[in-house]
């Protein structure tokens, strides 16, 4: 029997674990802290229950693909909910905007900021559409290791291949596309946001990402009964019931190379041998902590990170929907200060879940549990979040009292911050990035870490920072392209 150890508990390494055991291989998986799901984790206390990472389920039908690989009904495991409003957007002159999956409802909204851009609104989703069903069969579909041959090998394919990376190129940022399309500058706004999905920026990010906006109105925007934490919970569960074992609280300090073959890893004094070794930790930490190699993903921009505020409220806010966004009057300067200066942005667009409007299992009755999430730089010496985290909540909290959330501070039973550092400490991401390397830059997308890793035999990279990106469905894709080339080549 194949032998495969998976380095981190993330999503990436749970999902990867599961392919790998129901295809009859004896898996193991060390992960450095005590619970399972990485950047998908959870706190609970007072009564309330938050999740620390994501909050949005996207793409569920990748969720229930990896459940049907390995024979299970996602039913058993999971219950999932379908959110409409999918997020209600707020804006300081007064505006509101819910976004909904039922087109005619938000085409009634739309209809409010701009009757003009109504039918704007349904050529944009027919042309994300088209986009996101060629990077499904593409890019989403196909390891990096694979991209070049597909795209280099003259067979009967090719012309199709082409012509589909054609359609999906683009020279224009996500920012000019979306001003093409919209004349209510509050709609350009929230098709930009989407670039903050994968952690960038709309001023930078190709308009290949207006894809992305598919994915919400389309394919719809989910939220887990109990928390998203649910997710890793029941994928461990899976592993175990596939037998994987699962060993948490356990570092791995190395890999063990051998003749340019990864041949096991290496904890404290001891050394655990395997046939195939799979990276969940992020990928550029691996090649600098775990192989002592200094390589060029090290130079590639990170992704941003993010400030979190958790509040549990003796208040209910009647206003919040489940997700909602209160925008920045000037986004441009916003992604400037994050992005370019990597700084903090004095004045922040400001993300509030509250899944206690869904799910009374979520805080105690008439309280709710408010995730607060600003986009924040990686890690550089330009903020000291010691220093600068205590005013910095504080500015989060006054903004959001002045946008209707009145008597928050004061409605305050239990608060929890999150920083930069604490992502980068918690789970080894690169400078704190919460979703990998970043996709500004027009070829970005094509320079992640490929799944295979290039240097080393029997080694794979899965999650975030490798192909074909941050997020949860993307996460999970890239597990299924680890596990198909390593049975490919077995
Ligand atoms: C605040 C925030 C909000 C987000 N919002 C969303 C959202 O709404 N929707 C969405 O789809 N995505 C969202 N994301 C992104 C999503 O959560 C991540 O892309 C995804 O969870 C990353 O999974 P991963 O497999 O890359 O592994 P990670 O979560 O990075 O896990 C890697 C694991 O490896 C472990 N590890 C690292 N080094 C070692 C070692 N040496 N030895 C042993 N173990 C090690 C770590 O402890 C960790 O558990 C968000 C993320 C954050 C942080």
């Amino acid at each position: 029997m194949k032998s495969a150890i998976v380095i981190g508990a993330g999503l990436g390494g749970l999902a990867v674990a599961c392919r790998l055991a129901k295809m009859g291989l004896a898996v193991t998986i060390f992960e450095k802290n005590e619970l399972v799901g990485g950047k998908v984790n959870l706190v609970e206390a007072a009564g309330y229950k938050f999740d620390t990472g994501a909050s949005l389920l996207t793409m569920r039908h990748v969720l229930e693909d990896l459940f049907n690989f390995c024979s299970r009904h996602i039913e058993d495991y999971l219950e999932l909910v379908e959110l409409d409003p999918i997020c209600r957007y707020f804006w300081s002159d007064g505006t509101v905007f819910d976004a909904s999956r039922n087109l005619e409802k938000t085409e009634a909204e739309i209809r409010k900021l701009n009757p003009k851009d109504v039918s704007a609104f349904r050529a944009y989703l027919s042309d994300a559409k088209q986009k996101y069903e060629i990077a499904e069969r593409t890019f989403l579909a196909k390891s990096l290791n694979e991209l070049p041959e597909i795209l280099t090998k003259f067979d009967g394919e090719f012309l199709k291949n082409l012509r589909d990376l054609l359609r999906l190129s683009s020279l224009r940022t996500l920012d000019a596309h979306n001003s093409k399309f919209f004349s209510s500058p509050k709609l350009r706004q929230l098709f930009n946001r989407f670039a903050t999905y994968n952690g960038s920026s709309p001023y930078e990010i190709p308009a290949t990402f207006a894809l992305i906006p598919y994915v919400e109105f389309g394919l719809g925007a989910w939220y887990v009964k109990g928390g998203i934490y649910e997710i890793p919970k029941s994928l461990a569960r899976l592993a175990s019931e596939l037998g994987v074992r699962i060993f948490s609280g356990v570092e791995v300090d190395k890999i063990i190379i051998k003749n340019q073959k990864a041949v096991g890893v290496q904890i404290g004094e001891e050394s655990f041998g395997a046939d195939f070794i799979i990276s969940n930790a992020d990928a550029v930490e691996t090649y600098r902590r775990l192989l002592g190699v200094e390589n060029k993903f090290v130079r590639r921009q990170p992704s941003c990170s993010g400030f979190v505020i958790l509040l549990g409220v003796k208040k209910q806010f009647p206003k919040l929907a489940h997700h909602n966004i209160f925008f920045s009057d000037d986004y441009k300067a916003e992604f400037d200060a994050i992005f370019k200066q990597t700084k903090l942005a004095q004045n922040p667009t400001i993300y509030v879940c509250a899944t206690s409007r869904t799910d009374a299992t979520q805080a105690p009755p008439n309280c709710e549990n408010l995730f607060i999430l600003v986009n924040a730089p990686y890690l550089t010496d330009k903020v000291d979040w010691e220093k600068e985290g205590k005013d910095y909540r504080n500015l989060i909290i006054r903004k959001l009292e002045d946008s209707g959330l009145e008597g928050l501070e004061e409605s305050i039973e239990f608060e929890k911050i999150i920083t930069p550092l604490d992502f980068a400490r918690d789970t080894n991401a690169n400078r704190g990035s919460i979703y990998g390397i970043s996709s500004n830059g027009i070829f970005s997308a094509f320079l992640r870490v490929p799944n295979k890793c290039r240097e080393f035999e029997n080694l794979y990279f899965v999650g975030g920072a490798a192909h074909p990106g941050g997020g949860i469905p993307l996460v999970l894709l890239s597990a299924k392209m680890v596990a198909d080339t390593i049975i490919k080549n077995l």
